[in-house]
């Protein structure tokens, strides 16, 4: 099936299969294994990195591993880019149990602290089950993997409009009037 593609802003947008997937983050579904914070490399800006170790003394108080001097915030890649730190398991540094679901610490701080949580996190933390590619002009689909999360559902056929867990996503990060173009392409 040929994929549509429109550009908006720039960005070349995969307006039906974006309006293909309904999500729902809800911790509790996920469980400690297969979450979204314990199956990808996070890659970094160095702003989102400057974020992520100016807030890591709060999200101490949700995972307190961070506080271990052996806790690596981050690696560097050998092309030099940056990715976000994880366990010998694959799990985020910033990453907390609780209950049966897996919460972000840096998302909490956030809270704490009257931050955006979305637009303050890596920006593929908060576009998941979104991603944007790293090719030029910047690709906008949905992750490859996302139907074997059960915070999301793929429709054979795409919706009139994008789903509200969906829209919310892009609103936070590119604004509603992003959103709405997309909405009027469908
Ligand atoms: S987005 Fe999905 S996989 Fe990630 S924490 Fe929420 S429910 Fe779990
Ligand atoms: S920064 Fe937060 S949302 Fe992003 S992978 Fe780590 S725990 Fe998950």
């Amino acid at each position: 099936m040929t994929e549509k593609v429109i550009t908006i802003d720039g960005i070349r947008v995969y307006v039906d299969m974006l309006a293909r997937i309904e999500h729902s983050c809800d911790p509790k579904l996920c469980g400690r294994q297969g979450n979204c914070c314990s199956c990808y490399q996070i890659p970094l800006t160095k702003a989102e990195l400057s974020r992520a170790i100016g807030l890591s003394s709060h999200a101490a108080n949700y995972q307190p591993d961070l506080l271990d001097e052996d806790v690596e915030l981050f690696e560097e890649m050998d092309d030099d880019s940056l990715i976000l730190g994880s366990t010998d398991t694959g799990r985020c540094v910033f990453a907390f149990p609780r209950g049966r679901g897996m919460y972000c610490s840096l998302h909490a701080a956030c809270l704490e602290l009257d931050l955006p949580p979305y637009r303050t996190k890596p920006a593929p933390c908060t576009l998941w089950p979104l991603c944007l590619s790293e090719s030029k002009p910047l690709e906008l689909a949905v992750m490859g993997d996302a139907k074997q999360f059960p915070c999301n559902r793929l429709l054979k056929k795409p919706r009139k409009t994008l789903h509200a867990g969906i829209a919310e996503i892009l609103d936070e990060l590119y604004g509603p009037d992003f959103t709405e173009k997309v909405n009027k392409h469908l």
